[in-house]
Formats: C-alpha cells, sequence, structure tokens
C-alpha cells in the first residue's frame, strides 16, 4: 500500500471544504498548514481530485484540487484552483525536497511517498515479542555527561542543538550513531494500549549515523505532584528560562544537560524500525522507546507543555512490521 503525505500553505486564508474524498485525516496548525494523507488506490494511474479544498480569501472564493497521476511511472501530484484555472505545480512524489512555490494562487505544496514503516505507533505487549538484551546488549547508552547544546528556535517549536565534534551517542546492535539534538513533544506521540490519555512529554533524542540514518531515543516525563522544584533535571528548569528568554526576544544561550539525568529508572524499552514524524517522514530511523516515564515536578511538566502548539501527529499503521521488547 502507497500512502503520500502532503502539506500545504497557502495564502490567502485556505478553509478545507468538508469531505475530501478518501482522506482520513487533515490537520490544520496554527499557521494555517495543512497536511493530509492519500491512500492510493491500487492499479490506479490517476485520481482527479484527491483532496479537495474551499478557497476562502479576502477578495477570492472558489476551490482548488489536488491531484495524483502517474507519469512514465512516476508519482506526481499537481494542485490547481477553478478559481484561476491554472495548474499551481506539479511534484514528482518521493523526493524529500519535492517543494513548490505555487505562484499566483499562493498555494505552496510538499509531497512525500511514504512506505508502510510511519512512526508513531501504538504499544503494548500484544503487539510485541519479548527478547532479552542482557548478554550481548542490542541497545547501548554512550552519551558523555556534561553536554553542551544550544536552544536553536526550529518551525513551532525549539531543538536543542549539540555540536561538540567530539561527542558521543549510542551504539544499535553495533552501529555507532553519534547525538545531534534533543527536542519535545507535548503531548506524547506514542502512545501505550490501556493508557487513557496520551503521555505529557515526550523528549527525542536523535542521532545520526555516518550512512545518514537515525536513531532516535523516545522518553517520557510524567508530571509529579509531590516533587519539589528542585528534584527536578535542571537541564528542563534551564529549557524553561531559554525558552522564556527566546520569547522576549534575547538571544538563546549556551545550554549543558547531564543527559543521563533524564533516563528513567529503567531502561525497559521497544524497539521499531519507522520514520521521522514530521515531514519528510523518511523511513530511515530505527526507534528506541523506553516505557518507564521519568517523573519530574508537575508545575515544570505543565509549564513545558504550554510551549507546544502542534498537535502530535496520530498514530500510524504497524503493517506487517516487528516491535520488539525487553520487559514483560
Ligand atoms: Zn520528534
Amino acid at each position: 500500500m502507497r500512502t503520500i503525505a502532503w502539506r500545504c500553505t497557502a495564502k490567502p486564508t485556505w478553509q478545507w471544504r468538508s469531505g475530501s474524498p478518501g482522506n482520513p485525516r487533515i490537520s490544520v496548525d496554527k499557521d494555517g498548514i495543512r497536511e493530509g494523507l492519500i491512500t492510493l488506490p491500487p492499479n490506479r494511474d490517476y485520481w482527479y481530485p484527491c483532496v479537495e479544498l474551499a478557497l476562502q480569501g479576502a477578495t477570492t472564493t472558489g476551490n482548488a484540487y489536488l491531484c495524483y497521476f502517474q507519469e512514465n511511472g512516476v508519482d506526481k501530484i499537481q494542485a490547481t484552483t477553478v478559481a484561476q484555472g491554472v495548474w499551481l505545480h506539479s511534484g514528482d512524489v518521493g523526493k524529500e525536497s519535492s517543494k513548490s512555490n505555487g505562484g499566483g494562487g499562493g498555494i505552496e505544496l510538499e509531497v512525500f511517498l511514504q512506505g508502510g514503516r510511519q512512526s508513531p505507533i501504538q504499544l503494548s505487549s500484544s503487539v510485541s515479542y519479548k527478547i532479552s538484551d542482557k548478554t550481548e546488549p542490542w541497545f547501548v547508552i554512550k552519551w558523555q555527561s556534561p553536554l553542551s547544546g544550544v536552544v536553536v528556535e526550529h518551525g513551532q517549536s525549539v531543538i536543542i542543538k549539540f555540536n561538540d565534534p567530539r561527542r558521543n551517542g549510542i551504539t544499535l546492535n553495533g552501529k555507532f550513531f553519534q547525538i545531534d539534538h534533543f527536542h519535545l513533544h507535548g503531548p506524547a506521540e506514542h502512545t501505550f494500549a490501556g493508557e487513557a490519555a496520551p503521555r505529557p512529554i515526550e523528549l527525542h533524542v536523535v542521532h545520526v549515523a555516518a550512512d545518514g540514518t537515525r536513531a532516535v531515543v523516545a522518553i517520557f516525563f510524567d508530571g509529579s505532584g509531590t516533587m519539589a522544584l528542585d528534584e527536578g533535571a535542571p537541564f528542563l528548569s534551564d529549557l524553561l528560562a531559554q525558552l522564556t528568554a527566546i520569547k522576549e526576544g534575547r538571544p538563546p544561550l549556551p545550554i549543558t544537560t547531564n543527559v543521563h539525568e533524564l533516563l528513567p529508572a529503567n531502561y525497559d524499552y521497544y524497539r521499531y524500525e519507522g520514520s521521522l514524524t514530521t515531514a519528510p517522514y523518511s523511513e530511515n530511523v530505527s526507534w528506541v522507546v523506553l516505557s518507564t516515564p521519568k517523573p519530574q515536578p508537575a508545575t515544570i511538566i505543565e509549564s513545558l507543555q504550554k510551549n507546544f502548539s502542534e498537535l502530535p501527529r496520530p498514530v500510524q499503521p504497524l503493517n506487517n512490521r516487528l516491535v520488539l521488547r525487553t520487559f514483560d
């Protein structure tokens, strides 16, 4: 099964027309970026329209359509507006950089072809197999402490970027991945069967190998009402102070972390092969999801959550992937 993820930005204001055929999800963020998924019907070389939008501008109204077709075996997406009657963009699907300014209609379109290995997913003992990670550990943490980085604005959020060329990382089955950056999601993206609500914060510790493949260690933080402020990880308080500084227009300062202080008491984990959870959704990510949350003072967690405005990506189909876990 092939799925195309698409993302549009448009000016003036574009509203979604109700009933986009065949598209289970369209989300809109606060800057008006729309994104959704198109599941391609089998044996079909065109689909017009696969997404239908209504344009509501200050002076213009009309319709816009995203259309799928194949040309010489290559998947393409086009966007057009009836209001203007012109094709705005024709993009080859499957290139991470297939992005284009749409011209007069002000529509920008990014399209990405996905396989069946997307993230996040829902985790549970019933979808995973228990393995032992004791005799010859598959996942080995080699983070050195302290590690210094800098808070950098990134889209709607921030990342904590590490630049020291000597920095360490992790190994997965003997392959080395160097630590690249931290970022956080609130609420969490990975979900757990049987838990009524998503966990409040998910930290992604992103690593990159020499061949460009990635490994992400996911760590969850839980708010604890009984923990005093000074019992939490200093890194999170420092990060909050930096976020405030950025909002007030002050330049970010270097930030130092003892990475190990962010780890929960035990390292029980799920592992599976997946993707980035934001565009371009590349399927070259090995995931290590630590199942035990790390408690932090509730006030810190609440303050962190206020800094997130993006909805988490919904969980994706597991398809025929193996998920492994190291615990009962
Ligand atoms: Zn992430």
